[in-house]
């Protein structure tokens, strides 16, 4: 049998029951659990936080589709695999794009209202890669806040769906076939469902989201602590595509010490004319790229991040003082509302910005119905890598891929139900009891976690930056091991847990960004600073170790 590992958490002091249990209430945990119900499999719900307290409701661009007039998939198919570099899976992509525009209609039917044309016809935008106006939007910038509110809605009112929230889920269980049969998790509140238990299923469907949060500057909220990938890899699962992380050229840096969820400050601002400017005022981006501050996403941060390195500074400017009061307050009331909220008036200084983590192209793997490695346990949304998005996200791709592949899941368990292929597990305890428990390092360790990658393995890597992050990295590993030896081990609790899942996550992201030596897609080395194909158009496949080190495997070409 091979080996497992798990979280140090006492046993679980209660049980619950259902037939599919789904982690994470984002777009593809909803999307599952309101799916699955139709097929007439109970659904259980369980999510850290609040119910609409992930990245889906901060969404806001909007959520590309082929539904436009002259559009077609085979077009959203030639853009996606372009962004992606040669690294996407043509046949998840070309599921996402024939299936999209029907699921978005279904989501529409759920209750999602998006912003339509005095026709009735939903408005489509245009965002950078896409060839054709096909980003359906809601409230303007507001579509992941619509597409969450809707959801929950429908979910709210289904009884065979049973929501737990502020439950932090820790490792899967399984039955003695190896098969996904629950998970353990913390509950925070009080009344029966206090503190660890156990919530047993047919099957385990993993919508946890992204890991922005394993960097110190990152657009992600606070959940997205990478637990989905930290859990399927301790079960013994495949990830891949770790090291291809989206960084924003232009959130709000608000100041050295700053911790968790910056505002991000809109593209639009930069294309309403707004300049990027050193502390000397200097606009560095003229003469590096023809269209200066607008130039592709990557290539801005890059440049920010290069001339931050170059000057000893956290982070730049982004000049709108130029547009004056009036325009700030019509065209941009929340960004400037926001900016104040943070001390910074854009109408009279500029805004400072920084790049930060936004988005996780990799995650654990997933064939086209969205299962994993691990028979029984599926996994979708950000925290999944479907091959969809390859080297690097197209815009808006992500809501979709959430919405697509959660529908997906949920048609591969009414079929296996139908064909009795779905029976009741028995956990096998013995085996969860035989997995080896991961050291935990003390709560403090995530800021030192997050300083340690945004300085390694941030925007601009090398080699020599990422192994001082992997030693950084495995001085806290080796902390946690020497606590443990000396009985003075840390609790056992959500920010030692998280802290953990950090850890296993960052730890596995640098080791497969120092093996990856060649720039492709948002991966950028310093050192390697050209794509090579003939090496490295493959991915990389990272699993655990028995040692619990996580190890990446190049895949045959
Ligand atoms: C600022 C911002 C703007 C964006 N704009 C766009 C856009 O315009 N278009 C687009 O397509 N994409 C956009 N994205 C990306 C997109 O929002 C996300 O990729 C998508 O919403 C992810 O959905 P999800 O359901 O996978 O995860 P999420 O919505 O992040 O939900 C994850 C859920 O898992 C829960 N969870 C996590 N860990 C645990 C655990 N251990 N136990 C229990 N529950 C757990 C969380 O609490 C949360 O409920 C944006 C992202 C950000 C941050």
């Amino acid at each position: 049998m091979s080996v497992t590992h798990r979280l140090t958490a006492p046993a679980p002091g209660w049980t619950a029951t259902t037939d599919v249990v789904v982690v994470g209430s984002g777009v593809a945990g909803l999307t599952v659990a309101l799916n699955v119900r139709k097929a007439g499999l109970r659904a259980m719900v369980v999510t850290k936080a609040v119910l609409d307290e992930g990245s889906t409701r901060w969404a806001q661009g909007g959520i590309a589709a082929a539904l436009g007039e002259g559009d077609t998939p085979e077009q959203h198919l030639d853009d996606t695999l372009v962004a992606g570099v040669g690294l996407c899976d043509e046949e998840a992509v070309r599921t996402l794009v024939t299936e999209g525009p029907d699921a978005v209609r279904r989501l529409i039917a759920t209750g999602a209202r998006f912003d339509r044309g005095e026709d009735g016809e939903v408005l489509l935008t245009r965002e950078g890669g896409h060839h054709r106006h096909r980003i359906a939007h809601a409230g303007g910038d507001a579509t992941g806040a619509e597409i969450s509110r809707a959801l929950v809605s429908a979910v709210r009112v289904d009884p065979d769906i049973e929501l737990i929230e502020h439950a932090l889920v820790l490792d899967l269980l399984t039955d003695a076939e190896g098969h996904a049969a629950g998970l353990t998790l913390h509950v925070m509140g009080e009344g029966q469902r206090d503190g660890v238990g156990a919530v047993r299923a047919r099957a385990v469907v993993l919508a946890t989201g992204g890991m922005g949060q394993v960097f110190s500057a990152t657009t992600n909220p606070a959940v997205s602590t990478g637990d989905g990938v930290a859990l399927a890899l301790r079960a013994g699962a495949a990830v891949t595509d770790l090291e291809f992380v989206q960084f924003h050229p232009t959130p709000l840096w608000v100041g050295p010490d700053a911790e968790g969820q910056l505002p991000l400050i809109s593209e639009a601002v930069r294309g309403e004319g707004a300049h990027l400017v050193d502390a000397d005022g200097v606009r560095f981006m003229v003469g590096q790229h023809e269209l200066a501050e607008l130039a592709p996403r990557d290539i801005v941060a890059k440049a920010i991040t290069r001339r931050m390195q170059e000057q000893g500074a956290d982070h730049m400017f982004l000049d709108g003082r130029h547009f004056g009061a009036e325009m700030w307050e019509h065209r941009f009331p929340t960004i400037l509302a926001t900016c104040r909220a943070h001390g910074v008036d854009p109408v009279t200084e500029p805004i400072p910005i920084a790049p930060a983590a936004h988005y996780a192209s990799g995650g654990v793997r997933t064939d086209p119905r969205g299962r994993t490695s691990v028979p029984g346990l599926y996994a979708c949304g950000e925290v999944a890598c479907t091959g969809v998005h390859g080297a690097n996200r197209l815009a808006s791709n992500s809501l979709l891929e959430g919405l697509v592949f959660a529908e997906r899941i949920a048609a591969d368990l009414a079929g296996r139900h139908a064909a009795g292929e779905l029976p009741e597990r028995t956990v096998d305890v013995a085996a969860a009891r035989a997995a080896r428990p991961v050291p935990l390092p003390p709560s403090e360790a995530r800021a030192e976690i997050q300083r340690l990658m945004s300085r390694g393995a941030g925007v601009l890597r090398s080699a020599a930056s990422m192994a001082d992050a992997a030693a950084g990295l495995a001085l806290i590993a080796e902390q946690a091991r020497s606590h443990v030896a000396e009985e003075k081990p840390a609790d056992p609790r959500v920010e030692t847990w998280e802290a953990a899942n950090l850890l296993l996550v960052a730890t596995a992201l640098v080791a497969a960004a120092a093996q990856r030596e060649e720039t492709r897609g948002c991966h950028w080395r310093e050192d390697f600073p050209e794509r090579d194909d003939a090496h490295w158009r493959r991915h990389l496949i990272t699993t655990l170790a028995a040692s619990g080190d996580p190890v990446s495997t190049p895949e045959e070409q």
